[in-house]
């Protein structure tokens, strides 16, 4: 029977507690958190991919939702990234082509017969339902969604009811004894098999104790700061809506994440162009409020070279972190538990395991982040020094050559009508591009091939347009997401 200690008591203590006692009953699991040191209190949104972590576990959000002040996104807007004015979302989904008897590239072939088209009407035309719901502030169970909820409640309510088997002990870790095969005891007296580090940005055991090399990401993620407030609703109906909104601002961008009681906000950006106090100002002028109290949160952005070093694993912020334009950390947090039981599930564990899930979980986050980078890659801002950095840095070394083909992918996939390039491993850079008006293919090249066709572009533009008509007319009758959200809270 293995003995695995957590130390942290935050959202990734009490997840990491929940998988491990759902999946390994008969481990003797203890999770150690300090009474004196808070939890980053910060986190509200998720990414869709929570939803087979819950399966996994057996849990259903019409449990929890009510206890955490949750409520539901389906995608996330980006205002202002592009050029100021502009906006584009990137719906959770997939692609409804298809349904619509149309491929990816037809928006762009709109787009060359109508170059007046909006770039936010990308979305609008390769996910019709889903924006649908979207733009008319609606909301349907059967759709993919995540969600928007109070990460701290999340861990609360993760410990009273997935966690029974866990012991908890209210301790502050002062004193590690360690050796040359990793953590001996904790302040004398704990010792346990494997110990995981739920610490945050401490990295208590990694990190501090292990001294295991941290790399930075700071040359191609330069936000490293945040202020973080709450605020209520003035009109719900209106403000409650099914999404994420991230607003592009003077030396960074905003969040907005619409909760059931109230609004999560927090401006996020880089202490090398502007100063704590006057990124609180550009953060009050924004929110067009001066009465807040908001907390200054220190991000540290990058990786540890390895996160499972001899006896210890690091989980959530003591493993590392990118900024939260696009919701990642919660997402990390489970899908490092992932591959964790993976390994664990061979009963004990070797080298073998350790670089095993070092490999992946490295894969998965510098892909992430080089995805977070193109946000920014992508923009033609120029109106402060910091979206100039952002014009006139040389990305080449870091992105363009993307072997998981971020760019390469979606370019090479530029030409032919019939190919679904989804399924190639893009993510959602198609949604980031065409927001950001970058094309997988130009109109140059498909006349250079004969390939420009204006009429049937034209009967491409018409079969994209009806079919958004269409849903909306299909969800007519819908409730809106208030209406949907007061039968679970109330
Ligand atoms: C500005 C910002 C915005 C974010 N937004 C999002 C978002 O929208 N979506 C998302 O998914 N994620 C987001 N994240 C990330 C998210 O907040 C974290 O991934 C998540 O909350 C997990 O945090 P954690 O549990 O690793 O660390 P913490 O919440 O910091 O918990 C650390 C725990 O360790 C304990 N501890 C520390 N030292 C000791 C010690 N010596 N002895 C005992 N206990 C100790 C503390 O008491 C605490 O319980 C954001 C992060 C930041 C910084």
């Amino acid at each position: 029977m293995m003995k695995i200690i957590i130390v942290g008591g935050g959202s990734a203590g009490w997840m990491t507690a929940a998988t491990l006692e759902s999946q390994f009953p008969n481990y003797n699991i203890s999770l150690i958190e300090s009474k004196n040191i808070k939890t980053i209190g910060v986190g509200e949104s998720t990414l869709q991919h929570i939803q087979q972590w819950m399966t996994l576990l057996g849990i259903k959000d019409s449990d929890f939702l009510k206890h955490v002040d949750g409520s539901y996104k389906l995608s996330i807007k980006f205002t202002d990234f592009y050029k100021k004015g502009e906006y584009f979302h990137y719906p959770f989904g997939f692609p409804e082509i298809e349904k619509n008897q149309a491929s990816l590239n037809d928006w762009w072939f709109k787009k060359f017969v109508y170059p007046d088209t909006l770039n936010s009407d990308y979305a609008d035309c390769i996910y019709p339902t889903q924006m649908a719901f979207i733009n008319q502030n609606k909301f349907n169970p059967q759709l993919r969604h995540a969600y928007h909820f109070d990460a701290t409640k999340f861990g609360l309510w993760l410990k009273n009811n997935y966690c029974k088997k866990t012991k908890h002990i209210l301790e502050d870790i002062k004193t590690i004894e360690k050796n040359e095969d990793g953590i001996v005891s904790l302040n004398k007296k704990h010792k346990a098999d494997l110990y995981i580090d739920c610490t945050g940005f401490e990295s208590l055991l990694l990190g501090k104790t292990l001294e295991e090399p941290f790399d930075s990401y700071s040359d191609m993620l330069p936000n490293d700061s945040a202020w973080a407030t709450k605020i209520n609703y003035k009109n719900k109906k209106k403000e409650l809506v099914p999404y994420t909104n991230c607003t592009a601002i003077e030396n960074g961008w905003v969040w907005n994440i619409p909760l059931w009681s109230r609004i999560g906000t927090g401006y996020v950006y880089s202490s090398k162009f502007v100063d704590d106090e006057t990124a609180l100002k550009q953060f009050k002028k924004f929110l067009k409020k001066d009465d807040i109290e908001a907390h200054k949160i220190k991000m540290k952005v990058g990786l540890h070279k390895r996160l499972w070093v001899k006896n210890v694993v690091a989980i959530g912020l003591s493993a590392g972190f990118i900024e939260p334009l696009e919701s990642n950390g919660l997402f990390t947090v489970h899908e490092f538990l992932m591959k964790l039981i993976r390994n664990l599930s061979r009963g004990d564990f070797s080298q073998w395991d350790r670089d095993n899930f070092n490999y992946a979980c490295k894969r998965l986050f510098k892909s992430f982040a080089e995805f977070v980078a193109l946000h920014y890659a992508l923009s033609h801002r120029n109106d402060t020094p910091y979206w100039r950095h952002c014009l006139n840095k040389t990305w080449s070394s870091d992105l363009i050559d993307l072997k998981q083909s971020h760019i390469k992918g979606f370019q090479g996939a530029a030409f032919d009508r019939d190919v679904s390039y989804h399924h190639d491993p893009t993510g959602g850079l198609h949604c980031i591009a065409a927001g950001m008006n970058w094309s997988p293919t130009d109109i140059y090249s498909l006349k250079r091939v004969g390939g420009y066709n204006e009429n049937n572009f034209k009967d491409i533009s018409k079969n994209l347009d009806n079919s958004k008509k269409n849903a909306l007319i299909n969800i007519k009758k819908e409730s809106s997401i208030l209406d949907y959200l007061k039968k679970i809270h109330n």
